[in-house]
């Protein structure tokens, strides 16, 4: 009911917000990207998105032929989601079979693209000649689709696919009065936003004792758009702070990470693993594998832990606590935002010690591992997603103090001059400036 609320409420703030950008978006030269697929989306408008654009080897190759071949006779029914709504009932009140629909959260037990379903989001049903249901269309925001497919043998395939998309930048200003958190949703950040930047900054400046009445803050806002349409999804370009005694900035560079204005590494650190000891790797990330269960080939998003029953599950980072459900296949679930670019996932839980919305540090304990779900044994089922993309956790670069590499520093200065110009100089919410530019690494 919650999450339905919340929606709500965001959806109408970002509306807003697009119609804003809107206004504007003319005098965007787009640096679009074509892609396909990733998993779920973000489930809050605050989520980061893929902007890296590397294509995921394991999408299952869906059989295109018989798409074209009995085209001419599909039928495809359009159906919004309304409060209330379970995926069942939609099926049962078009008379698609419930069966299928279990093939269907199968195939989404690597995604969890479905537990984003929420009042307004639009789902296409499609039979075929013979009235047989084919195929489950969920549209994920302006850009993004997931398509599930049946197959010969009854099983149902996840594909992705992503439209174009780029992004259009607004500053928003404000002026410290009260608390930074008052002050920052005033001059228009969402939480997430704000503790992102809390995370950002924390490094050297207290925002409880630090900040006087007066102090003043900009920020470079990027909205994610695909054609005429916002996605939703928003980033933080750049942060300036600007107290009587000192500034405080951070600027996301290409990689997705956060820097300083000397380049060094602000972008709050990662735990490797989510338990206090290593485990047993009981199941590698591999995006082709030969399913245990099913004997089919589907990506294995995440690594398996050996855990036993009850081992405490930590947060990997600070962050946001995005989702937290329970799937007929992953079992109890926690979904965490790490301020955009990174995101964890943890799986077949037994029980869940925090709830959606809250605040989580590295670290903390969010969990007891279990077996629940479809699950072959007790285990943790752990991802790690950069820019909206499963890694393999093992071997992913986590961030690290690093500072920006030689090679990159002069394009990193160049970009510094031309926020902190920006942040300085542009007007505030109605000028949008674009900056985007073409991404170094990759
Ligand atoms: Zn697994």
């Amino acid at each position: 009911m919650n999450r339905y609320r919340a929606f709500t409420a965001l959806h109408t703030l970002t509306l807003a917000v697009c119609a804003a950008v809107l206004l504007v978006t003319s005098l965007t030269p787009s640096k679009a990207r074509s892609t396909l697929s990733g998993p779920a989306a973000p489930g809050v408008a605050d989520g980061e998105h893929p902007d890296s654009g590397k294509p995921p080897a394991q999408e299952a190759r869906v059989e295109e032929n018989r798409q074209t071949a009995d085209h001419a006779a599909d039928k495809t029914v359009a159906w919004q989601v309304r409060p209330g709504d379970a995926l069942s009932r939609i099926f049962r009140a078009h008379q698609a079979p419930l069966e299928d629909l279990q093939q269907i959260l199968l195939a989404d037990t690597e995604y969890l693209s479905l537990e984003t379903l929420r009042p307004g989001t639009r789902l296409d049903l499609t039979f075929d000649g013979e009235d047989r249901f084919t195929a489950l269309t969920l549209h994920l925001d302006p850009a993004r689709k997931v398509v599930y497919t049946r197959q010969q043998d009854g099983s149902f395939v996840h594909q992705a696919i992503e439209a174009d998309t780029y992004w259009v930048t607004e500053v928003l200003r404000g002026t410290i009065n009260g608390s930074f958190y008052a002050s920052a949703l005033r001059a228009g950040l969402s939480r997430a936003q704000i503790l992102l930047i809390d995370q950002l900054l924390g490094h050297g400046l207290n925002f409880r004792k630090d900040l006087r009445a007066g102090d003043q803050f900009s920020v470079i806002l990027g909205h994610e758009m695909t054609g005429e349409h916002s996605t939703g999804n928003t980033r933080i370009d750049a942060i300036s702070l600007v107290r009587s005694s000192r500034t405080h900035n951070a600027f996301r560079f290409d990689d997705g990470n956060y820097y300083n204005e000397h380049g060094e590494s602000v972008t709050p650190a990662f735990l490797r693993w989510p338990t206090q000891k290593p485990y047993r790797v009981s199941s590698h990330f591999n995006l082709n594998r030969l399913h245990p269960i099913t004997g089919r080939r589907a990506p294995h998003n995440g690594v398996d832990f050996a855990t036993p029953v009850g081992t405490p599950i930590l947060s990997t980072g600070d962050g946001i606590v995005r989702r937290v459900g329970n799937h007929p296949y992953a079992g109890k679930y926690i979904d965490i935002d790490h301020g955009g670019t990174y995101t964890t996932r943890y799986l077949h839980l037994h029980k869940i010690l925090v709830r959606r919305g809250v605040q989580v540090q590295r670290g903390q304990r969010i969990a007891l591992s279990g077996n629940t779900g479809r699950s072959t044994g007790p285990h943790l089922h752990f991802e790690f997603h950069i820019n909206g993309r499963p890694v393999d956790p093992l071997t992913a670069e986590i961030p690290t103090a690093a500072a920006i590499p030689q090679a990159a520093s002069a394009r990193f200065a160049a970009q510094l001059r031309e926020r902190l110009a920006v942040m300085k100089y542009a007007g505030s919410r109605s000028d949008l400036l674009t900056a985007e530019s073409p991404p170094l690494f990759n």
